[in-house]
């Protein structure tokens, strides 16, 4: 596991919160849309910030920030990830982990002693899209569908969120989604943006308009789903 990132001050990553948000390198997803290429395909690219000055940075920010978000990449395929949570722990922060769900005993352990304090799974899109749309073919659905099951039964504060592509989603996959994820907690749909850090950069979001439509398909399912990165 190697840290290639840290966010040292942000009120969005982490709701409600003022965070620092760390980011692990490496995933096991392909996502045509991921906005972290260089992280995800080639993260010894990036420098790598020794654990310990993280640590450093975190000690000295002791009541001053109220939390740490890990990221990624992927943080649950690392083993290392739960001793690091453990000594961020004992600073005394809230910890929220994004996470594609693909590991759901990593999380089900993280939450069970007591290590999260909030999760953000991405939804990629339909059951139907999923793998066309995770950017590996011969994807295994089984631990999503775990995850969301174990999220969906409450054990910890979570949400779920997509980042929505004119070109990989339609209102059919959201259709779907609404009956796949129905009365979770609260959805996101996050308007993609077009950058040359883009696995395959080229693609285009749908307007607020459009996605308000999503918005209004999945409330029949969902109480709380908002629009984020769009005006
Ligand atoms: S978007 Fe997330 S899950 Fe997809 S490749 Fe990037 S880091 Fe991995």
């Amino acid at each position: 596991m190697s840290i290639h990132g840290l966010n040292k001050l942000t009120l969005l990553d982490f709701p409600g919160k003022v965070a620092a948000t760390i980011f692990l390198g490496g995933c096991n997803f392909r996502c045509p849309f991921c906005q972290n290429s260089e992280l995800v395909l080639d993260p010894y690219s990036q420098p790598v910030i020794p654990t310990e000055d993280i640590l450093a940075y975190l000690k000295k920010r002791q009541g001053l920030l109220d939390g740490v978000c890990i990221s990624g990449g992927e943080p649950t395929l690392y083993n290392e990830l739960i001793p690091l949570i453990r000594q961020i722990k004992e600073f005394g922060y809230l910890v929220k982990l994004d996470t594609n769900g693909f590991r759901p005993a990593v999380v089900k352990n993280l939450v069970e002693e007591g290590l999260i304090d909030m999760i953000a799974m991405d939804i990629k899109s339909s059951p139907e899209h999923y793998a066309l749309v995770a950017g590996v073919p011969t994807l295994d659905l089984v631990p999503i569908q775990q995850t969301v099951t174990y999220l969906l039964e409450g054990h910890v504060p979570y949400e779920f969120r997509t980042t929505v592509v004119k070109e990989l989603h339609s209102e059919e996959d959201f259709r779907s989604i609404g009956q796949w994820i129905g009365g979770c907690s609260a959805y996101y749909l996050q308007a993609y943006k077009d950058s040359p850090e883009v696995m395959k950069p080229g693609f285009s979001s749908y307007t607020r308009a459009e996605l308000e439509i999503f918005r209004q398909l999945l409330s029949e399912t969902i109480p709380k789903v908002e629009i984020r990165g769009i005006d």
